[in-house]
């Protein structure tokens, strides 16, 4: 199963900022938009790095509120990893587990078209689960 199936259903919206933007401004996203993390954009919108809930809690746990002044590039994660639709919802698990994240954003060379997270991955796997099971109980009935 490949990760364009799962971008066909949830759709290719991903909630992106500047680097200019404050780390305030970040919290003021993540919680309009209910996500766990924003692509940080540059001007031409290619990916200059990703921000997650835990990125704020941790700056936040370790500088107190004056982090919330600053520029969201001052504490971005720079090198983000990132998956394209081609590639399956097993690599990509693989991918998330070795670098402990919980969220890929899809790109079509530096184009992003995407965001996968690990409950994407979650509701697919449980849904996978269950039409497994219905199409083994069909299969009990008739037998
Ligand atoms: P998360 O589990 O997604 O909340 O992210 C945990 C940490 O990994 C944070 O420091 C994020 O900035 C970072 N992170 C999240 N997604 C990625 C990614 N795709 N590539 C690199 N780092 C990431």
């Amino acid at each position: 199963m490949t990760l364009a199936r799962i971008l066909a259903l949830k759709g290719s919206d991903v909630v992106t900022a500047s680097p200019r933007r404050t780390m305030g401004d970040i919290v003021k996203l993540l919680a309009e938009k209910r996500v766990g993390a924003v692509i940080i954009a540059d001007a031409d919108g290619y990916i200059a790095g990703i921000i997650s809930e835990r990125d704020v809690v941790r700056t936040l746990a370790q500088r107190g509120a004056d982090v919330l002044a600053d520029a969201v590039s001052e504490h971005m994660t720079r090198a983000v990893v990132t998956a394209s639709a081609d590639e399956t919802v097993d690599e990509i698990m693989d991918r998330m587990t070795e670098g402990k994240f919980r969220h890929v954003p899809i790109v079509d060379g530096r184009r992003l078209v995407g965001m996968i997270s690990i409950g994407d991955l979650v509701k697919h796997r449980m849904a996978m689960a269950e039409a497994e099971a219905s199409a083994m109980r069909d299969y009990i009935a008739t037998a």
